[in-house]
């Protein structure tokens, strides 16, 4: 299947986002979702080849919600959250914000998004600039958007370093000066001074210290209570997103294979795919034993992947089938989706 970049500007005649939001429609939707990188020729009079990074995903976002979006490396998750924030052009497909198709949408419009959508990133310490003082970083989305006079936003500035649990002294410092922690929480005073409804957070404890990782995502449920942001919840570790998540999607080699509530995708996961990351979780507790699930092999490549289940190539339980028709999502409970065609016929 080969999807092409839809025409430069599709968006550029598109209404304006407001900012009040509407009860009951969700504040995020993604539908059918596909990106693909031309990568060069591997023989010179060889087809051209595509990375399949982001292949057909949907799915939607609640106000104040938090949707995590987990799979291994490679999977495509960080990819999906820059098509969201338009730092990646989708080959097709449709991302609405609040009821407004915001696909392909020019980037003067894209000016009055950023005020509603943000992005924390893994390295905090790349997403800073070293030369620019604390104050002056937490303070730059203002002055590029206007917003306030100068005493308003140095109130700002104090306000949200007081929410993320910073000292005021530090507008005076520089990114070095600060500990890994204290600089994601620059980087996350900075994302949410403007005030937005969504935030993508792409492995943002990631490159934290394991005692610092929780700190952090309490600091982000607090913030999400205070400011009802909702979040995009991109990490490769099921156990982090378990955290803070409300949903959880499952992302493998481009697609998603099962959605679900988060108690009810830990207590009762049905894709295998789900079912061995679980299962890979350490317990920190010797007594408890848990059926554990080898996976074989590394994922394949998204430049050719298997045909029919993606993963049917390290699945347990692999039928002919599975290599022969790709699985689509489908409901196996209420608000539970699995695409895995032995769960569909009832086999597991
Ligand atoms: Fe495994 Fe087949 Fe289900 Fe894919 S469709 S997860 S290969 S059982």
């Amino acid at each position: 299947m080969s999807i092409e970049a839809p025409a430069a500007g599709p968006g550029a005649d598109k209404p304006p986002v407001s900012r009040s939001g509407a009860e009951g429609r969700p504040l995020l939707e993604v539908k059918a979702l596909y990106r693909y990188f031309g990568i060069k020729k591997r023989h010179l009079f060889g087809p051209a080849a595509k990375v399949q990074a982001v292949d057909g995903v949907s799915f939607s976002l609640a106000h104040g919600e938090t949707l995590g979006l987990v799979g291994e490396s490679g999977c495509g998750k960080s990819t999906t959250g820059r098509l969201v924030l338009n730092i990646l052009t989708p080959s097709s497909g449709e991302i609405r914000f609040d009821g407004v198709d915001i696909t392909g949408l020019a980037p003067e419009d894209w000016r009055a998004l950023r005020l509603d959508m943000q992005m924390i990133f893994q390295d905090p310490l790349s997403a800073l600039d070293p030369r620019m003082k604390i104050g002056d970083q937490i303070r730059e989305p203002l002055d590029i958007h206007g917003i306030g006079d100068a005493r308003e936003r140095a109130g700002k500035v104090n306000e949200m370093l007081d929410a993320v649990g910073l000292p005021l002294g530090a507008v005076q410092r520089y990114p070095h000066e600060l500990s890994g922690g204290q600089q994601q929480r620059v980087v996350i005073a900075r994302a949410l001074i403007l005030r937005p409804r969504l935030i993508v957070c792409d492995e943002p404890v990631s490159a934290l210290d394991v005692s610092i990782q929780a700190q952090v995502i309490n600091l982000l449920k607090d913030l999400q209570a205070r400011f009802k942001v909702a979040y995009l919840f991109i990490s490769h570790d099921l156990s982090v997103v378990r955290h803070i998540s409300d949903r959880i999607a499952v992302m493998y080699l481009g697609q998603l294979v099962e959605t679900a509530a988060r108690d009810e995708l830990f207590d009762r996961p049905r894709h295998p795919y789900t079912k061995a990351l679980i299962a890979a979780i350490p317990i920190p507790d010797p007594r408890v034993r848990r059926e554990r699930v080898i996976l074989h092999g590394d994922p394949p490549s998204a430049i050719d992947p298997p045909a029919g289940c993606r993963f049917h190539t390290r699945c347990p339980h692999a039928k002919p089938i599975c290599g022969a028709e790709t699985p689509v999502l489908k409901p196996a409970a209420e608000g539970h989706l699995v695409a895995c065609h032995l769960v569909e016929s009832g086999e597991l």
